[in-house]
């Protein structure tokens, strides 16, 4: 696979040899038995700490490795490739649990935060999704009501990714009923103030050893400097971090669909039907040309979008479409490498189901296929209008 078509500089380069490295030589060797055993990898968390992975779009001056977004997308991309659960995890520890501190906390919550979740001594985690409130996020039931200068707050968050290994977690709660999204504000966290509990553990279909888990909060005394950005304004905030989140949800979604071309493309030339390689079938090279195609618009959207961040500039749009493609794209390259692969393709031994599975959640999680239509759609409205 040659990558220089793709206009990186040398230090992406070296970001991407430098994670292949450790995906195929550390990660992937268990990768099947800790999904099947739900087994979270604290131990290549800490290598990727030790990498700087865990902070690589954060400032030096706090700790992280102060790379550009591109970068990262490249590194979750490595990473996914081989295993999409740690892509996962360190995708929503960095772009929900750390970029929301390090682009809109205060300088005191910056400094009390970023420097541990840079350097991995915690992972943070992103509490917006509750039982009653996913794709719409406005209907939160969340409450957080004025107890002096503190704040009390009750309800709970479901699907928290990474939930168990964090130290941090930015929630959304109501601070005003009644006023819709402006009524909403973003806090910060901790698991072990008083009310705050852990529930159920989530038993999944794919990314299985990525660690998802239920919140909820008990009359939690939360103290006012815990509040992230202006009251009122939590609702918008969530949903800037997201438009940046989408950027690496598609970068795992483009590694996974790599990891089914490898695997897919190899079997397709040394196994025989017919007396030939499977790869000189039409109709099997009709399938790796789509699926090397899409993964390379997807990357190229991911790119696109990364690029945008960097520069600075509104990428709304540009991330959903470019998680939305690449999700899409994703999900019929993992499943054309496991009809190439035919019965050894559904065995769990040949690893393609794996990555079929994995894929399926960059369809659902930070917004699902149909809200990305929807953003795009009102988004290009606000063009024309
Ligand atoms: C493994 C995993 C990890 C996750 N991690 C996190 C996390 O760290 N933090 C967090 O806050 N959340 C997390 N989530 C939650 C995720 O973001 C939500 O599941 C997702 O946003 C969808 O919400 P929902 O599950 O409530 O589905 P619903 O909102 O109930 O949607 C159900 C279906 O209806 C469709 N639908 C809903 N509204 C519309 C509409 N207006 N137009 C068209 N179709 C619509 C949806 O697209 C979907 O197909 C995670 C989820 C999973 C599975």
């Amino acid at each position: 696979m040659d990558f220089s078509e793709y206009g990186l500089t040398e230090e992406h380069e070296m970001i991407r040899d430098t994670v292949r490295r450790f995906a195929t030589e550390e990660v992937e060797k268990g990768a099947v038995e800790r999904d099947e055993a739900m087994e979270f990898p604290k131990d290549l968390v800490e290598q990727m700490a030790e990498m700087s992975l865990l902070g690589i779009p954060v400032s030096e001056e706090l700790g992280g490795a102060g790379m550009d977004t591109m970068s990262y997308a490249i590194a979750v991309e490595e990473i996914a490739r081989v295993d999409g659960s740690l892509a996962l995890t360190l995708a929503a520890h960095v772009s929900l649990g750390t970029a929301p501190i390090f682009e809109y906390g205060s300088e005191e919550q910056k400094k009390k935060y970023v420097p541990h979740l840079a350097a991995g001594e915690y992972l943070g985690g992103f509490g917006l999704t509750e039982p009653n409130a996913g794709s719409d996020a406005a209907g939160t039931q969340t409450v957080a009501k004025k107890d002096g200068d503190d704040w009390i707050v009750n309800g709970s968050k479901i699907y928290c990714t990474n939930a168990s290994h964090c130290g941090v977690f930015i929630i959304t709660a109501v601070t005003t009923p009644g006023i819709g999204t402006k009524g909403i504000s973003a806090f910060l966290v901790e698991p072990d103030w008083k009310g705050f509990v852990f529930g159920k553990k989530e038993n999944k279909l794919g990314c299985r050893s990525s660690d998802t888990r239920e919140l909820a909060f008990e009359d939690m005394r939360v103290p006012a400097s815990a509040m992230i950005g202006k009251e009122g304004e939590g609702f918008k905030l969530f949903m800037k971090t997201l438009d940046g989140g989408r950027i690496s949800i598609g970068a795992m979604a483009v590694g996974i669909a790599q990891g089914a071309i490898d695997k897919a493309v190899p079997y397709s030339l040394e196994r025989h039907s017919f007396g030939q390689p499977l790869a000189h079938f039409q109709a099997i090279g009709d399938k790796i040309a789509d699926m090397e195609m899409e993964t390379h618009a997807a990357r190229l959207m991911v790119y696109h979008a990364a690029r945008l961040k960097d520069e600075g500039r509104r990428i709304t749009k540009s991330s959903a479409m470019a998680k939305l493609f690449a999700s899409e794209a994703a999900m019929r390259a993992t499943d054309s490498a496991i009809q190439i692969l035919g019965g050894y393709g559904y065995s769990r031994e040949y690893h393609v189901e794996r990555y079929y599975r994995d894929a399926k959640i960059t369809t659902i999680g930070e917004g699902t296929s149909e809200i990305q239509r929807l953003v795009i759609a009102r988004e290009l409205l606000k063009e024309y209008s």
